[in-house]
């Protein structure tokens, strides 16, 4: 697991842009937090990471918003309107194992419609100042494994 500090919100973004540098098509990161905590946010640095100027919205109501317009496809997921019907009406497989990059909002109320590997990263409200926030990364097999590894390196050096 690798644990970072971001004091702000340009600081949780910039993380975000930096691990975007090691996005292949295909992989899927999985945002957990709770309400407020900084995932569309930390969707949004992905997002400039990746190259991509259309604007994030959170997709809430739409479940499913995808971006085209960068280096990989983003598809970002907010998938806390399926904690009753779960998702296996969406086709969201096609997504994980699409040609982009899949982002997960509220992943753990669809436990049975992810993939079996893949990165989480936490978002948890962090010391005295309402901004600051502990951004923890793990990883759920090799592919990820190998991915976190590089960002943590690139990430120690900076
Ligand atoms: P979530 O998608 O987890 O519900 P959002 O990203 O939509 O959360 O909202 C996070 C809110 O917290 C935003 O208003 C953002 O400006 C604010 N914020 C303050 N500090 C941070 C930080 N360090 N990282 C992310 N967001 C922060
Ligand atoms: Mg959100």
């Amino acid at each position: 697991m690798v644990t970072i500090r971001a004091e702000n919100e340009e600081a949780t973004k910039k993380v975000a842009r930096k691990l975007a540098n090691y996005l292949e098509a295909g992989d899927v990161v999985l945002l957990e937090g709770n309400l407020g905590a900084g995932k569309t946010t930390f969707t949004k640095g992905l997002a400039e990471g990746l190259g991509i100027q259309r604007v994030i919205k959170s997709p809430t109501y739409t479940i499913i918003r995808e971006y085209t317009d960068g280096r990989l496809p983003l598809y970002h997921m907010d998938v806390y309107r399926l904690e009753e019907t779960g998702g296996d009406e969406l086709g969201l497989e096609e997504y994980f194992q699409g040609e982009g990059v899949s982002v997960v909002e509220w992943a753990t109320f669809i436990p049975e419609d992810l993939p079996k590997d893949y990165l989480q990263v936490k978002l948890v409200p962090a010391g005295t100042d309402l901004a600051e926030r502990e951004i923890s990364l793990s990883a759920v097999g090799r592919r990820y494994e190998a991915l976190l590894e590089a960002f943590a390196k690139s990430n120690n050096q900076a």
